[in-house]
């Protein structure tokens, strides 16, 4: 009797995590094998050459720069996840969001962007595409008509985040997804905030998806990261020959590192989305926050579309205490949360954007986002609840 083979789509996320991608040597190990090697032999010459032109029938590597073992693992995890059909690793996540653009553009066609955006992803579009020929024009990006009405016959590319960082403005990705259909221009979304397990998306009409796998998909704060995914087909000819010849391959140990990290991502995420809640709905209350900005609580602008889109809230609140003193008060009060610009991580992190990772915005480009001096950005992670609900209503209280 043959037995049925389970297919890996049809799993839950919790198993495609553990056993998506798993690829196992002639040795059975348990656990992936990290194959640190740069390069891989061949038998014979005749091999090598089959394997160059792409005419070979056994499957094998040529060069890590190309591709790798534990690096196709986790892509191949990672795709499972996202329900996408294929996925390249970057070496960090701002080599998945450069590549993503660059593969799509060239001198001539015009880049639509919402504001708000992560600062090294607004000095690709603002400041290094233009150099290169490619114009942009950024929107706001709740605002729909304007993006319509920014398009142009030579618009090739949309991109934009969302939950956006840093004050979690959240676009509608479907709606978005239409205009860029109709425009005949892909969708590029930089999910990072949002995370794989709460908000897909290629099922809203993307074409492309981006990931610092640095943040929630490492979780423990220890490698950089990133990762492409979408059709086989538009990420081979947009970006095979550019990963190839450019090299911003994804280093097999930190494959492999990423590889333990995203096991253990849908019970992280989730137990850190929940204490978020909580977290969002105590500073909200309190007299010293002026406001809160989390996506699935009531008071947030795009509460509506946040609910239609987003399966969870995430990991990350932002809120505003008034000024820069307040916020470098608050901050300085904290005991347990430590200030870092990272996000994602077990550890509770917290920042100041104006200062630090949104310095590279002029003051004009900050207030049209709304990111006054006052904003404060806090990461939730793994700690318990009432201590990190303690540690916040001390350093309120402490402005
Ligand atoms: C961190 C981050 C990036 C860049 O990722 P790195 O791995 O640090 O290069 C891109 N987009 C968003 C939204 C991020 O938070």
């Amino acid at each position: 009797m043959s037995k049925d083979i389970e297919d890996p789509q049809d799993w839950e996320d919790a198993t495609k995590l553990i056993r998506g991608g798993l690829s196992r040597s002639h040795w059975g190990e348990t656990a992936e094998a990290l194959y640190l090697t740069q390069s891989f032999v061949y038998d014979t010459a005749e091999q090598a050459d089959e394997r160059f032109a792409g005419t070979s029938n056994t499957p094998g590597f040529i060069y890590s720069r190309y591709s790798n073992p534990t690096t196709k693992m986790f892509e191949d995890r990672l795709a499972l996840l996202e329900g996408a059909p294929f996925c390249r690793s970057t070496a960090s996540g701002m080599a998945a969001v450069a590549t993503s653009l660059v593969g799509l553009l060239s001198a001539g066609d015009h880049i639509l962007a919402s504001k708000a955006l992560f600062g090294s992803c607004r000095w690709i579009i603002t400041q290094y595409l233009p150099r290169m020929g490619v114009e942009f024009t950024t929107v706001q990006g709740t605002d729909l008509d304007a993006w319509k009405k920014a398009v142009r016959p030579n618009t090739k590319v949309l991109f934009l985040e969302s939950p956006a960082n840093p004050l979690l403005e959240v676009i509608d990705v479907a709606a978005v997804a239409a205009i860029a259909k109709e425009a005949g221009a892909r969708l590029v979304v930089d999910n990072v905030f949002a995370t794989p397990l709460f908000q897909k998306p290629l099922q809203l009409g993307a074409d492309i998806v981006v990931y610092s796998a640095t943040k929630h998909i490492d979780g423990g704060g220890r490698v950089l990261g990133g990762a492409i995914l979408g059709d086989e087909a538009l990420i081979e000819e947009s970006y095979r020959d550019f990963l190839r010849h450019t090299g911003p391959a994804l280093s097999p140990f930190n494959a492999w590192v990423l590889l333990k990290g995203i096991e253990t991502i849908d019970l992280r995420v989730r137990r850190q989305s929940e204490t978020a809640a909580t977290l969002a709905d105590l500073l909200a209350d309190h007299p010293k926050t002026k406001r809160v900005f989390y996506p699935l609580r009531k008071d947030h602008p795009q509460y509506e579309v946040a609910k239609k889109q987003m399966s969870g809230g995430g990991t990350l609140i932002a809120l505003d205490v008034g000024s820069r003193e307040a916020a470098f008060r608050f901050l300085n009060a904290l005991q347990l949360v430590d200030i870092s610009n990272n996000l994602g991580d077990a550890k509770s992190l917290a920042t100041h954007p104006s200062t630090t990772t949104h310095r590279s915005f002029t003051e004009e480009d900050r207030l049209a986002i709304g990111l006054t001096d006052g904003c404060v950005r806090l990461s939730v992670g793994l700690e318990g609840a009432n201590d990190l609900a303690r540690d916040l209503t001390r350093a309120l209280e402490a402005i």
